[in-house]
């Protein structure tokens, strides 16, 4: 996944004839699969040879927060690994904290 969010600065540094990145800030959902220090260890080995050579990288951790077609917004409910809604008993939706995404990429042109 190191790879690819390289790939993504590298086509966004092209795309600007920028000579490098500086820095790839991401967010990370805390329920996206991917384990920070996993990232920022794949990340330091991917990035030799490319642009982003030098680049660091700045995680943004997005906590788990879900919600009830029903009642809205409800408590984070995953420490019970229960993913229902405390008010009504429904299925609750994941409404954020699954993104693996850039938020920006920080071009030396
Ligand atoms: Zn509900």
């Amino acid at each position: 996944m190191a790879l690819s969010i390289l790939e993504l600065a590298e086509d966004e540094a092209r795309q600007r004839g920028a000579t490098a990145i500086r820095a790839i800030a991401v967010r990370l959902g805390e329920m996206s699969g991917v384990v920070r220090d996993a990232l920022e260890f794949s990340f330091e080995v991917a990035r030799n040879g490319t642009l982003a050579g030098a680049a660091s990288l700045e995680i943004e951790v997005v906590p788990l927060a879900t919600r009830c077609p029903a009642c809205g917004d409800v408590p984070n409910t995953l420490h019970d690994l229960c993913l229902l809604c405390p008010d009504c008993g429904g299925r609750v939706e994941i409404a954020a904290g699954r993104e693996l995404e850039i938020r920006y990429v920080d071009l030396e042109c």
